[in-house]
């Protein structure tokens, strides 16, 4: 018997999502239509947040909540060593400039006492950073209360990188309540918690943050009169660009399917923590360390990461990702240090920057977790990774 690969994430559609996007196709618009706003109300309710700016991805939003919070040509951006790398490019499409910040070697988030240490530095060479990027690894919040202190303290702005954390709560509140931070950044890619396609979203308090996200999604265009400039009584003016935007909407077909999605958030997000205290059971004889919970925290589990025991394996991480993919555990890395990136590498970043995040990349690897991982594959899974391990 062949079995299929099992992928490390994948999207859960069902026939309800099928016909809402169905429906948008028969309907007056196919974008800029009633949905947009409609899933916008659904996410900014369910995280407590005012107001919500849906885009066509994560990587649009964090781009322009740079803008909106002033990011430009000389600014400087923080975000973690540990990240997809769309977390530090928002910040070179602005013409600001990057760095990184080590991570906590227990939660692989942004680690606060490196937080701090790089701004009392960075205070006295006259570099703070305008905005610091704290991303929430595989699903589980930073320590947003210390971060927003030091923001307190050293005068920066705070956007959440929330992509793999829509459905997560940190001391008792939805992850983008904005309760630490000026805006916070969903993604709906199809590897992420619930999906539209393609798209994103910016959740922020802030009515005039509101606004520029807005005008920044489209062009930079309003028709709200008092955000444009007047003009003479006889001209016929419905529409101003009053600054530079850009064409990052979302359609009404992607968001018929992530409003759909809606509907499941919770109980994907249970489903996954349920598979992922399952392997923290399973595994726990496994030459490897599986992810550790901050007790404030409930965590979305994009990913399930272990970091492999080296010293017990006979094998290379390499080979042990080689070794999985050929018996059809299709593993990933999450993620390499954002500054070895060969872009990042040619801006002039040295490698040993960030010691803990380079320690982690040699030992990481994300295990499959999705709400559609059967028994049977996550069992398969377990004993695929015995055998390598233990081979
Ligand atoms: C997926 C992801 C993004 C980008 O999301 P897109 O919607 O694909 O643009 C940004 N940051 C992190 C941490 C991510 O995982």
């Amino acid at each position: 018997m062949t079995s299929s690969p099992i992928p490390y994430g994948r999207q859960q559609i069902d026939q309800h999502d099928i016909d809402a996007v169905v429906a948008v196709l028969g309907a007056e618009f196919l974008t800029q239509g009633p949905v947009v706003g409609q899933f916008e109300q659904a996410l900014a309710t369910y995280c407590g947040a005012q107001h919500a700016i849906a885009v066509n991805s994560a990587t649009s939003a964090l781009h322009i909540a740079c803008l909106a919070l002033g990011v430009g040509p000389g600014d400087i951006v923080w975000t973690s060593a540990i990240t997809f790398v769309a977390s530090a490019n928002c910040a070179i499409y602005c013409g600001a400039s990057v760095d990184f910040v080590d991570i906590d070697p227990v939660s692989y988030n942004m680690s606060v006492p490196q937080l701090r240490e790089k701004l009392e530095t960075a205070r006295k060479a006259g570099k703070l950073p305008k905005v610091v990027i704290p991303v929430h690894m595989t699903g589980q919040s930073c320590d947003m209360q210390s971060i927003h202190q030091l923001g307190q303290e050293f005068g920066f702005k705070i956007i959440e990188d929330a992509s793999h954390a829509v459905g997560a709560r940190y001391q008792g509140k939805a992850v983008g309540c904005g309760r630490y931070s000026d805006i916070t950044v969903f993604s709906f890619h199809p590897v992420k918690i619930i999906t539209s396609g393609e798209g994103g979203m910016a959740l922020t308090n802030d009515e005039l943050l509101a606004r520029s996200l807005r005008r920044l999604r489209s062009h930079g265009l309003t028709g709200n009169a008092p955000e444009m400039d007047p003009r003479p009584e006889d001209e016929l003016w419905n529409y101003q660009q009053v600054e530079l935007g850009f064409n990052y909407r979302i359609t009404d077909i992607h968001a018929a399917l992530g409003l759909s999605q809606m509907r499941h958030l919770d109980d994907f997000v249970r489903a996954r923590n349920d598979l992922a205290r399952r392997y923290d059971e399973l595994l726990v004889n496994l030459p490897l360390s599986t992810p550790a919970q901050a007790s404030d925290s409930y965590s979305s589990y994009h990913l399930y990461v272990v970091r492999l025991s080296l010293p017990q394996i006979r094998k290379t991480q390499k080979e042990v990702f080689r070794e999985l993919h050929a018996r059809g555990i299709m593993v990933n890395l999450h993620y390499i240090p954002v500054y070895l990136q060969p872009f990042y590498q040619r801006m002039g970043f040295a490698r040993g920057q960030c010691p803990e995040a380079e320690r982690y990349f040699k030992e990481a690897l994300s295990i499959p977790l999705y709400p559609g991982l059967t028994r049977e594959a996550q069992d398969r899974t377990i004993a695929t990774l015995s055998e390598v391990l233990q081979g």
